[in-house]
């Protein structure tokens, strides 16, 4: 049985519709909701969020943060921010792991954490956007 899943932005809504599957990065790890889960609320951690779609492809999606709400038959994401893994500008997440891998250096620990989340970011939008050759089903039109 499908579960409806909606996922927004502060920007946009980046998906609505059914999938068999999603999982996500929960407070407890990477999580999958399937259609009756028990209704839960939890806080999502940067990471990646994987909807097995109805026609057995997979959309692979950038996730820095947010809640998730699920409900019996739906799924809402509140992101802080989200991409595809095909609209992730794979030479800006570069440049801002660079930056950030140069900035925690001269920094003191109790001033690192910021850096350490950008660091994670970024190294999570470019482990995502090498996942897009893989979210169209074999045979469907390549981009
Ligand atoms: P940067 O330092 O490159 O701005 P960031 O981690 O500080 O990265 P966020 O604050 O998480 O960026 O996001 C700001 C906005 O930019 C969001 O809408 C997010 O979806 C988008 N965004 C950030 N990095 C990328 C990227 N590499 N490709 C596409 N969109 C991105």
């Amino acid at each position: 049985m499908p579960i409806e899943v909606e996922i927004v932005t502060p920007r946009r809504q980046l998906f609505a519709g059914e999938v068999e599957m999603i999982t996500l990065p929960g407070a407890d790890g990477q999580m999958g909701v399937l259609h009756n889960h028990a209704p839960l609320l939890t806080i999502l951690s940067i990471g990646e969020i994987v909807l097995h779609l109805l026609d057995g492809g997979q959309d692979y999606i950038a996730v820095s943060g947010g809640v998730v709400e699920v409900r019996p038959n739906k799924v809402i994401v509140l992101a802080q921010s989200a991409e595809r893994a095909d609209e992730i500008d794979i030479e800006r997440a570069q440049a801002a792991l660079q930056r950030a891998q140069e900035s925690i250096r001269n920094r003191d620990t109790e001033e690192r954490r910021p850096v350490e989340l950008a660091l994670e970011r970024s190294r999570m939008r470019l482990k995502v956007a090498e996942k897009r050759r893989r979210q169209r089903t074999p045979g469907s039109a390549s981009e």
